[in-house]
């Protein structure tokens, strides 16, 4: 009857991969986070410096078990998918590489290039994504979907925040 999935966003959900990025493109000298050109000249920047990801991607940590709990979720045959965004083919392969290896992560990914939106890929349809950018949810939710934003700082889950991946565990 369920024929719906849970969407989880990968980078600052599932692993702590948005904050190495940050760290990396600080020391590779774009530093200033808050102009989209320097992003856009990081990730070329990355295109000749391939370890950039091996080191973000590869050396990441879950996020208060959410690698763990997506383990547990895929073996109780859950519809979840992976819904991440990208900014080149070989983070791309990484990503692809890491979650399939290293972290025995089996789930449906869906990778969202650059200049794409979230809700362009997946149409939201009443389906729920879980995201750490609070202009992907929004956004999301304003195209028919259910959201919830992911904050690992926050003391308890509400209807508009969780902390933690393991409410879906309890569904
Ligand atoms: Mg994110």
């Amino acid at each position: 009857m369920n024929e719906q999935y849970v969407f989880i966003d990968l980078d600052g959900v599932i692993l702590d991969s948005q904050q190495r990025m940050l760290q990396c493109k600080l020391m590779a000298g774009f530093t200033d986070h808050s102009q989209k050109q320097q992003f856009d000249e990081y990730f070329e920047y990355t295109n000749s410096h391939l370890e950039e990801w091996d080191y973000i991607i590869r050396g990441a940590n879950s996020i208060n078990n959410s690698v763990e709990i997506i383990r547990q979720l895929q073996q109780l045959n859950r519809r979840i998918a992976i819904l991440t965004k990208i900014h080149t083919l070989y983070e791309m392969k990484i990503k692809v590489e890491d979650l399939r290896n290293h972290r025995k992560i089996h789930v449906p990914v869906l990778f969202v290039p650059p200049g794409v939106k979230k809700h362009e890929i997946v149409i939201p349809k009443s389906q729920l994504l879980i995201d750490d950018s609070p202009k992907n949810v929004n956004n999301w939710i304003n195209h028919g979907g259910r959201g919830l934003i992911f904050d690992q700082t926050i003391e308890n889950d509400d209807s508009v925040k969780v902390k933690s991946l393991s409410f879906l565990l309890k569904e």
